[in-house]
């Protein structure tokens, strides 16, 4: 137990000795005139912090221009789907494509969309 707390401060000294001797690295180059080998640590630092930041606006950039939100023409389902692709609609199976900007079924053609309407029983009894 003693002993491992003494390893503990060990290790705690050895560490602010450690930061102490960069500080005093960093004012001995100054000093020296090496200020831009710091310089160029900075810059080095910040662009390992802001590449993955670009890399990720980049990406997301990319993303905007290849994906394409738009409705199902057939049930009206909102959903992404990339661009120059053909895909089915997530809700009803229907098998869709890209077209201005917009998703358009993917219906051979010369078929005639046929609108089903509902008709009541009551109203045909009401008719004759
Ligand atoms: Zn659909």
């Amino acid at each position: 137990m003693n002993d491992r707390f003494n390893k503990l401060r060990q290790y705690n000294t050895s560490g602010l000795g450690c930061w102490v001797s960069l500080i005093l690295m960093v004012f001995l180059l100054t000093s020296v005139g090496l200020g831009w080998v710091i310089n160029g640590f900075l810059i080095l630092l910040g662009l390992l912090f802001i590449t993955p930041v670009l890399a990720f606006w980049g990406f997301q950039w990319w993303l905007k221009r290849k994906l394409i939100q738009d409705q199902c023409p057939v049930c009206n389902y909102e959903f992404t789907g990339f661009k120059n692709t053909e895909f089915n609609c997530p809700s009803c199976g229907e098998a869709l494509q890209v077209e201005a900007e917009h998703f358009s079924r993917m219906t051979p053609p010369g078929t005639i969309d046929v609108d089903a309407i509902e008709v009541s029983v009551r109203s045909i009894d009401e008719g004759d």
